[in-house]
């Protein structure tokens, strides 16, 4: 790699002088961006492994919003469920919200067999699901995937419906707004709503133009919530600060999702302090006040992880983890496809969806959603998966301003999922 292909170099630059101001301005929520200069004298910080405190419970509540639901800081992310056990700890932990979607194989069944196993649940518990309209999905269609939604929860309303994954890819041509311009969701929403079924409304993105995707859902008037990627690594960059103001002056609860970036991916030399990591992720994400909840699907699967957030929320972010992160996400930035998508996209003569491509290789990677990556992978039109000039080709990876092998990652992808 050339020194100008190192992540971000002459934007680093640029970035740290524009925002030595701003980031004062922002006050101690603020973080520094990971590309700015270490501070002159700042101490060198020693890592340990990650910690917990025996018997804690997440007591610190948020309001979501418009909703006016007191949910729990850090929250159960339902994408890989495999038992009702660690829901019923979770909560007996303290967490009340869980974050579900009608893509999420059988999850919404496993969050049956939790109700059914403590009666007392519902009652605890915010339940958030997904529909997964497309551009011309009609009114009845979603009102069909609501009522199957209850069905499979066995429950006669579900507290939140989110729009799922705007911007995604998996519904091609998905360019994460049109999707939103469809009214029929509108009508869909108002019968759902005056039927008793759905109490609350959200739309939910990770794609690299989420800020500007979400803005515009929030512009509709309809979502009393958003679900949003937000980490460390592109916070900057994909505008989530605009985001989350806009967020804050309509009265739009924040639930934030892929704290942990690339999957939680650890660094090499960083293996000893991933939990620190974890811990650090957390507290980063609910540094920002209009942060209401954080999910994280691993504290819907381990009892560790469950015990690892609950530990992390009962700091404040600190130097200590500034120090730790700024050195985390400096070494994990080249390997961290952010989906931003245009430049490599513009480099590819053919065409390649390399931003999707490289995000559903990732959930076969670190994720282990092998189905779910494989059926995603399969869903873009052929020519949007490969070409065969990718074989040889490299000008992905040379247009990438991160410094990412996007190249590489492309044909990592057709390996593992084509
Ligand atoms: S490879 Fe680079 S330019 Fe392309 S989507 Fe990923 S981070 Fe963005
Ligand atoms: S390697 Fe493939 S995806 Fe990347 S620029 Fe070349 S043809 Fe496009």
């Amino acid at each position: 790699m050339s020194s100008d292909k190192r992540p971000g170099r002459r934007r680093f630059l640029k970035i740290a002088l524009a925002t030595t101001g701003a980031t004062a301005a922002a006050g101690g929520g603020g973080y520094l961006l990971w590309r700015r200069r270490p501070i002159e004298g700042a101490p060198i910080v020693e890592d340990r492994p990650g910690y917990v405190h025996p018997g804690a419970r997440v007591e610190t509540r948020r309001r979501l919003g418009r909703t006016g639901l007191d949910i729990g800081v850090v929250g159960i992310g339902a994408g890989g469920l495999q038992g009702h056990e660690p829901i019923l700890r979770a909560v007996d932990r303290g967490m009340n919200f869980i974050d579900t979607s009608i893509c999420y194989g059988d999850s919404e069944k496993v969050i049956r067999r939790a109700l059914l196993a403590d009666k007392s649940l519902r009652q605890k518990l915010v339940i958030a699901t997904k529909w997964d309209p497309g551009t011309t999905t009609t009114k009845k269609e979603m009102l069909d995937s609501l009522d199957k939604s209850l069905s499979r929860l066995n429950v006669d309303h579900v507290d939140i419906m989110q729009v799922h994954w705007l911007g995604g890819g998996h519904k091609f041509p998905d360019d994460g707004f049109n999707r939103l311009d469809n009214p029929e969701l509108y009508l869909a929403m108002e019968e759902a709503r005056k039927s008793g079924k759905v109490r609350f409304f959200g739309a939910t993105s990770h794609a690299g133009k989420r800020s500007a995707i979400l803005q515009h859902a929030i512009d509709k008037g309809a979502f009393d919530m958003i679900l949003v990627k937000m980490n460390v690594l592109d916070h900057e960059d994909a505008d989530i600060p605009a985001l989350l103001a806009k967020a804050r002056d309509k009265d739009v609860g924040v639930v934030v999702m892929k704290s942990q970036p690339g999957g939680g991916r650890i660094p090499k030399a960083y293996e000893e302090s991933r939990y620190d990591i974890y811990q650090a992720n957390l507290r980063w994400v609910l540094d920002h006040p209009e942060v209401a909840c954080v999910v994280e699907s691993k504290i819907g699967r381990e009892a560790a992880y469950q015990d690892l957030a609950i530990a992390a929320v009962q700091e404040q972010l600190g130097r200590r983890d500034h120090g730790l992160l700024d050195r985390y996400a400096t070494a994990l930035s080249p390997d961290y496809c952010r989906g931003c998508g245009d430049t490599c996209a513009a480099a590819c003569p053919d065409g390649v969806a390399i931003d999707h491509v490289l995000q559903f290789s990732m959930y076969d990677r670190e994720y282990g959603w092998h189905e779910r990556a494989r059926e995603h992978y399969r869903e873009l039109p052929a020519p949007a998966r490969w070409s065969d000039r990718c074989a040889t080709c490299s000008a992905c990876t040379d247009a990438c301003p991160y410094g990412v092998d996007a190249a590489s990652g492309v044909r990592e992808a057709r390996a593992r999922l084509g």
